[in-house]
């Protein structure tokens, strides 16, 4: 296992397009164990996703935590990720990046979405997602577009440092308080 390190704001990397991966590329042993680090990783820095330009790999895969359904959360890889929103509506709520670590911002995001993807056997599958796992898988597939969290606001007045998130914000079972 391998902690990765993590590219901050300002680094290009993450201001660049990522490219597709081949089905072929997905399984290859080199990407297994990259996905691997990429959850050690996630995990290491108490994240709920993390993108591949995160680590310095201009590629599209992404792993976040997505709930299995009874509460439990599991780590998983998108690859090509592909987001449709299934409904026109927004929802407005507190996000954070690894990558801009310690700050939190609102952000409006479509609440509810059908995502497709390759799994890590370069498989394709497909889920919807709701609320505040539609928002992480956004927020990570905007990275492979290299599109930061910032950029989505439509206003600024709520970003805030952690420490006054957590004083002044944060409700006390708010799942926002993980970035992305
Ligand atoms: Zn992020």
């Amino acid at each position: 296992m391998s902690i990765l390190k993590v590219a901050r704001m300002g680094h290009p990397v993450l201001r660049n397009r990522a490219r597709a991966l081949d089905p072929s590329e997905v399984r290859a042993a080199v990407m297994q164990k990259f996905i691997d680090d990429m959850v050690d990783t996630m995990l290491e820095y108490e994240g709920i996703g993390l993108a591949a330009p995160q680590v310095h790999e201009g590629i599209r895969l992404f792993v976040a935590g997505i709930d299995d359904g009874n509460g439990k959360l599991r780590v998983l890889p998108f690859v090509n990720p592909v987001i449709t929103p299934l409904s026109e509506q927004k929802a407005e709520d507190w996000e954070g990046c690894l990558s801009i670590p310690d700050i939190r911002g609102r952000v409006p995001r479509y609440a509810h979405v059908r995502i497709e993807a390759l799994d890590r056997k370069g498989k394709p599958f497909a889920m919807e997602l709701q609320n505040f796992q539609a928002r992480v898988v956004q927020h990570e597939t905007d990275h492979l577009d290299g599109v930061l969290f910032f950029d989505r606001m439509s206003k600024f007045d709520s970003l805030t440092f952690l420490e006054e998130f957590g004083r002044y914000h944060r409700a006390p079972s708010d799942e926002s308080e993980e970035e992305a």
